[in-house]
């Protein structure tokens, strides 16, 4: 890993989001000046899950950007897409309007396991990601600082595909600097 703190990651997050919202607002109002009615889903938290205790979103986008074929699915739970690996952050507009999607991607996770492994509290030793332990361990507030931090993103680290199956920029230099 490049950065040893969670401070960037967190940020980073944090400053996505609002934009990724303000960017499907605008694709929205675009979209009704084109007479194609559009609703934006929030990018975090837009309903409480009783059954979870969390707030989440209405739209499950991960699997929204796997059907439109964005990229796959990998046994860590996150998207990975050909060119930009996990390292994607995802908005998601509703639209009256029937659209064409892509072709699926085909998945570039292999199970190599190394995700499975390396996860502190076990989240993904079964097919189906035990959410409530990851947040409990990934999310919350730092004990020192009192800040809300991103503390785990192993599963995304560890990933030969974290930066895509493409060689970029990015991805050479991080091999280069890890
Ligand atoms: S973010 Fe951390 S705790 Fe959550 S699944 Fe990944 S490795 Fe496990
Ligand atoms: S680390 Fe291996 S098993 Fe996990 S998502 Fe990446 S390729 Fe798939």
């Amino acid at each position: 890993m490049i950065c040893k703190s969670n401070i960037p990651y967190t940020s980073a997050r944090n400053l996505i989001t609002p934009k990724m919202d303000a960017m499907a607002l605008d694709f929205c109002i675009e979209m009704e000046k084109r007479q194609v009615l559009c609703v934006p889903i929030p990018v975090n938290e837009s309903q409480w899950d009783e059954h979870t205790g969390r707030w989440r979103s209405i739209v499950s986008q991960k699997h929204a950007a796997q059907a439109a074929g964005l990229g796959s699915i990998g046994r860590n739970s996150l998207l990975v897409t050909p060119e930009f690996g996990s390292m994607v952050w995802l908005g998601a507009v509703l639209c009256e309007q029937e659209l064409e999607p892509d072709e699926m991607k085909r998945p570039l996770c292999d199970n190599c396991n190394l995700c499975v492994e390396a996860c502190p509290v076990n989240a993904l030793e079964n097919p189906e990601m035990n959410q409530q332990s990851c947040w409990d361990y990934a999310f919350g507030t730092d004990e020192e600082t009192q800040a809300w931090r991103i503390a785990c993103h192993k599963c995304r680290d560890v990933c030969p595909y974290q930066l895509g199956s493409q060689r970029s920029f990015l991805s050479e230099r991080f091999f280069e600097l890890s």
